[in-house]
């Protein structure tokens, strides 16, 4: 067990062959036990078993692919205790993994294979990669002074708010599967004050990881300073959410899988790519 001091510890458990200690050399099976439901949820719906299904919040994403991994852990622990397979189950993977991100990190560091039981589609086509993101927050601090009697002293934090708007969505490059978007704002005390405070929050979402640090870097060098008449700009560190895409290995999984289900009688399926928001 890992703690995390807000959110659900992370919890590990493997066959008795796990080592931590020569290099890639483990399977690990990934899964997350949280739900994207507020409080009470649970309470409202319980978990239940009528006929042959389950049912609860969060039973199909992803409380089977938990139950999943537990059988699969046991049946290795019982007839091939020399594989090693550790499960992974996080808690605050809805809402971007920040807590468990290390944990993650740490664990894949001496993994050969990792799979993550996230549920399929209905089709039977499963997720193969997803988008990665920042959440950024920023804080602009201005100048206040009354509208209708010293305007000219005051700087508008909102102003500036509006002009950061626009540079941050010009980073937008759709074709290379690059997205700004700035989905929150706030400032401003009343209409006849200029406005002291704004701040705002946008979320990023790229589909190649590389061009994380050099968003990054414009985002930070370029556009943060603005800097005009008196204005701060404060950024906050952003939450970041690896890109994860199709690699050969991964290829290699999905034609093997692919190749299984046509022998067990199922039909066609395929890969689709996940975005984050
Ligand atoms: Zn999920």
């Amino acid at each position: 067990m890992r703690p995390v001091a807000d959110f659900g510890d992370t919890l590990l458990v493997g066959t008795a062959a796990v080592r931590r200690d020569s290099g890639q050399h483990n399977i690990l099976l990934m899964g997350h036990r949280d739900t994207v439901f507020g409080k009470g949820e649970a309470a409202r719906r319980p978990f239940h078993i009528a006929g042959d299904r389950a049912y609860g919040p969060g039973i199909a994403d992803m409380k089977a692919g938990l139950v999943m991994n537990a059988f699969v852990l046991a049946a290795f622990q019982k007839f091939a205790p020399d594989i090693p397979v550790v499960a992974m189950m996080t808690g605050d993977e809805e809402i971007g993994s920040q807590a468990s991100l290390s944990h993650i990190d740490e664990e894949a560091r001496y993994a050969r294979a990792v799979f993550n039981a996230e549920p399929a589609r209905p089709t039977g086509n499963f997720v193969s990669g997803r988008k990665g993101g920042f959440t950024y927050r920023f804080e602009i601090g201005g100048k206040a002074a009354h509208a209708g009697v010293n305007f000219a002293e005051g700087a508008s934090a909102i102003g500036e708010l509006a002009h950061k708007i626009t540079a941050l969505h010009a980073l937008t490059d759709v074709q290379q599967g690059i997205t700004l978007n700035v989905g929150r704002v706030s400032g401003g005390s009343s209409t006849n004050t200029v406005a002291a405070k704004a701040s705002g929050e946008d979320g990023c979402s790229l589909r190649r990881w590389r061009a994380a640090r050099p968003l990054d870097c414009r985002y930070r060098g370029d556009l943060c300073p603005f800097d005009r008449s008196g204005h701060e700009n404060h950024v906050r560190a952003p939450e970041r959410i690896p890109a994860a895409g199709p690699d050969a290995g991964q290829c290699c999984a999905f034609h093997h899988l692919s190749r299984s289900r046509g022998s067990l009688g199922f039909g066609n399926i395929r890969r689709v790519h996940r975005r984050m928001r």
